[in-house]
């Protein structure tokens, strides 16, 4: 799970009293240490809140005990100073003019949708550049991230690809699990990535000729008329809205001929 703005996250979830199904214990923990973390305190303390918290999001199967070493964990880290106390709180991601270049000069889409992505995590990551993951899970994240379908034999070749190109360097362990991009930090920003989802749909809508992406789907569609242009809406989506829009003029026609009527009568 990628969130630019992790404050107005965990602040909009305290807020609903609900976990979201997508938030992973693990981050939820993180974030809610972050978030009551005060230097004046200390772990401990710290620890009691991040519990009490939990609790009050009223969870199903929820047990103490299977979180309390990670809940203490997290919360010592913080007090050690060898866990960023802070919250991230960034309005976009940006893409630079070089970066775009490269993605550009690759040879398909799917090769320039899994890049954009790759430089947008490398860059949200904040690691010099490097892209950890643990598992075969966390490339796959990666892929779905950039609207690209692969099998995992597809997913190592298209990295392995990149490797030959000699855009991305793996780690001293060869799993295709940790590699690292060269992030440009020259030059003109060119893109602002202010929504961390579909990122290949959004490279392809805002840069490959003739395609947009749509608005409310998220997809991206192609172009066939000056009238796709402007309505930012694909087509299963424009249809759906045209029908939506009928539908509630249809029952405004409706209500006012009762008015009327009752009016009359
Ligand atoms: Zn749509």
């Amino acid at each position: 799970m990628y969130l630019l703005n992790e404050k107005d996250y965990i602040r909009n979830i305290l807020a609903a009293k609900k976990k979201p199904d997508d938030l992973s214990m693990g981050y939820l923990i993180n974030l809610l240490s972050k978030y009551y973390y005060s230097p004046e305190s200390d772990a401990v303390t710290l620890s009691e809140i991040v519990k009490e918290q939990i609790l009050g999001f009223h969870l199903d199967n929820y047990q103490e005990y299977q979180y309390h070493n990670k809940i203490i964990s997290a919360c010592q880290e913080l007090f050690e100073g060898t866990a960023d106390t802070s919250l991230k709180q960034r309005e976009y991601i940006p893409v630079y003019e070089p970066e775009l270049h490269l993605i550009h000069s690759l040879p398909g889409d799917r090769q320039r949708k899994l890049m954009f992505t790759i430089y947008a995590v490398a860059r949200y990551m904040g690691c010099d550049g490097w892209v950890n993951k643990k598992d075969s899970k966390g490339i796959l994240e990666i892929f779905k991230l950039a609207n690209v379908t692969a099998t995992s034999e597809k997913r190592n070749e298209l990295l392995h690809e990149f490797y030959t190109r000699g855009i991305i360097s793996f780690g001293k362990r060869i799993n295709n699990l940790n590699f690292k991009v060269h992030l440009e930090d020259t030059g003109e920003i060119v893109y602002k990535i202010r929504d961390f989802n579909n990122l290949g749909n959004q490279y392809i809508g805002n840069f490959k000729q003739g395609y947009r992406q749509c608005k409310s789907c998220g997809k991206a569609y192609k172009v066939k008329s000056e009238k796709d242009y402007s309505s930012r809406y694909c087509e299963a989506c424009a249809i759906e809205r045209r029908k939506s829009a009928n539908r509630k003029s249809m029952t405004k026609a409706r209500e006012m001929k009762k008015c009327v009527q009752s009016h009359v009568s």
